[in-house]
């Protein structure tokens, strides 16, 4: 058993969609980023890399490679999925908590769970997916941006 944490934070940027967890929300900003901008996928993306010692979504997808320009990110988590099954692992379950003042996000962590169990390849089940607000303070009470934490477990086989 391996276990791997990642993390992520993007800023708002108003003209841009707003995609976490492979789903396009509703609101009046989405995220700046080279790719489509998805915390979910990036932070869940680097637990999965940790988890294997494989380095992370930067050394992988790096964001100076036009390839990568307005990526779908979870096809960047399939890829990373792909990259750890190749290394003999596979992933067992993850667990992902949004940090978010506004938009209100429970109404999506449904189907960003789902989602992400189709991209990991593990069973209904096996995702759980949280929305949490930051108490107003800081950079995330702000609205200036958004964090996502993720943990994943791996296991040989
Ligand atoms: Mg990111």
């Amino acid at each position: 058993m391996r276990v791997g944490i990642g993390y992520d934070s993007h800023r708002f940027a108003v003209g841009r969609k707003l995609i976490l967890g492979g789903q396009a929300i509703p609101h009046s900003a989405g995220l700046a980023g080279h790719s489509d901008a998805d915390a979910v996928a990036h932070a869940l993306t680097d637990a999965i890399l940790g988890a294997a010692a494989a380095g992370d979504i930067g050394t992988h997808f790096p964001d100076t490679d036009a390839r990568f320009t307005d990526a779908d990110s979870m096809d960047l988590l399939r890829r990373a999925v792909a990259l750890v099954r190749s290394r003999g692992l596979r992933v067992v379950n993850a667990d992902v908590t949004v940090i978010a003042e506004q938009p209100k996000l429970g109404p999506h962590v449904h189907a960003m769970a789902r989602a992400l169990e189709a991209a990991l390849g593990c069973g209904e089940g096996s995702v759980g997916v949280k929305a949490k607000t930051n108490e107003g303070m800081g950079f995330i009470g702000a609205g200036e941006g958004l964090a996502v934490m993720a943990v994943a477990l791996l296991e040989a086989g």
